[in-house]
């Protein structure tokens, strides 16, 4: 029986709840198919008060001899700024292993009555995950004066903006054959207009895929009000960000919204992790939706070539909310939620 090494970072807040959902259904999941060996590491906002640090030097290196990594949620804002434990981990680890794209599906499960007047939806949404807009490139300047300035810059390579268009283009030929490309290309002059330019030369490569390009903002709009019109969205990497909390909303909250961080070509470990982030309102109370977390893991097991446990996960997720289990907020706890997916996966 195949053994997969699974590198686990639970986190802050709900991470640490969810993370335990979606490690039981795993086990669930793994059960006559393959086997799963779990290393946990601590890093978190808790690790940072204590060591200076979100993750040990060595972190990155310690992490690429495993087969997938798996992440609930970090950040605790009350003791350590946003931008030091997402600088510190997360983004580290998309960029290090060059998880360039990041996998975000929004669907109506059975069952969840979305806020939406429509009735089904089937979007895949591809963010860019390693440049754009949170390259890290800039600085402060007058730091704390009257003439202080700040400076992001985004970074937009060819190489980037190429490799996560041909992904999209890849899903979208496996999928309903349509990509829409997200800018702001009117406003923004040069990387978007260059991204646009990208996005052409290759639809020339997929005379299969339709293609459509859209703003921003008209994008936002249509998420909202026609949904059931787009399939497979690529965007950059702020954009795919936001987008993505838009298109958790409307598929019933962001306890429903699952993501994969993946390294396509396969030379480092992917990571999965939902895109809620650690909900402090929330944290410890058995009341986090672990659905979106262990959609992830589904995410994952499709990765590894499980595909059929994959499937599996999906069904029992489904087969939950059919049944009305956690469709709302506050309907059912996390641990009711983790076991009707549970029963669902063994009936
Ligand atoms: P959040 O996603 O943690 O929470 C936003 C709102 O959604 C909260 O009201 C929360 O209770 C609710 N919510 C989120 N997940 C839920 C779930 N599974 N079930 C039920 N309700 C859920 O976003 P935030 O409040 O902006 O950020 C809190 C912290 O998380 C910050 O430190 C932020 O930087 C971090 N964050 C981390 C990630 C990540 O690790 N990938 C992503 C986003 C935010």
């Amino acid at each position: 029986m195949k053994t997969y090494n699974l590198a686990l970072i639970p986190g802050d807040g709900i991470g640490v709840d969810v993370t335990d959902a979606a490690m039981k259904v795993l086990g669930a999941a793994a059960k006559g198919r393959f086997a799963v060996e779990t290393t946990s590491f601590p890093w978190s906002c808790e690790y940072y008060l204590e060591h200076g640090r979100m993750m040990p030097e060595d972190g990155i290196e310690t992490l690429r001899g495993f087969d997938a990594i798996y992440l609930g949620a970090v950040g605790w804002p009350a003791t350590v700024p946003d931008s030091v434990s997402l600088h510190g981990l997360l983004l580290p680890i998309r960029k290090a292993f060059n998880q360039y794209a990041n996998i975000r599906p929004h669907r109506l499960l059975a069952g969840v009555e979305g806020p939406l007047k429509a009735e089904g939806f089937d979007i895949l949404c591809i963010r860019e995950n390693t440049e754009g807009e949170y390259s890290g490139a800039g600085g402060r300047v007058h730091e704390g004066k009257d003439n202080e300035v700040a400076v992001e810059t985004s970074v937009f390579t060819r190489a980037g903006v190429e490799r996560i268009l041909r992904f999209g283009f890849e899903q979208a030929r496996s999928r309903r054959g349509h990509l829409t490309s997200v800018t702001k290309s009117n406003a923004q002059k040069y990387s978007m207009v260059f991204w646009d330019e990208v996005t052409r030369e290759l639809a020339a490569e997929y005379p299969d895929v339709t293609v459509s390009h859209m703003h921003i903002d008209a994008m936002a709009a249509k998420m909202v009000m026609a949904p059931q019109d787009l399939d497979v969205v690529v965007a950059s990497n702020l954009f795919g960000d936001i987008l993505t909390d838009l298109g958790a909303a409307i598929q019933g909250g962001l306890g429903f919204a699952a993501s994969a961080n993946i390294n396509p070509d396969r030379s480092a470990p992917s990571m999965f992790e939902p895109v809620h982030g650690s909900a402090p309102d929330i944290a410890g109370k058995n009341i986090a939706n672990p659905i979106a977390a262990i959609w992830s893991v589904a995410q994952m097991l499709d990765h590894l070539g499980e595909a059929e446990a994959s499937a599996a996960v999906l069904s029992a997720i489904e087969a939950a909310t059919a049944k009305g289990i956690g469709i709302r907020p506050g309907l059912n706890t996390t641990d009711e939620i983790t076991a009707a997916v549970i029963a669902a996966l063994e009936a």
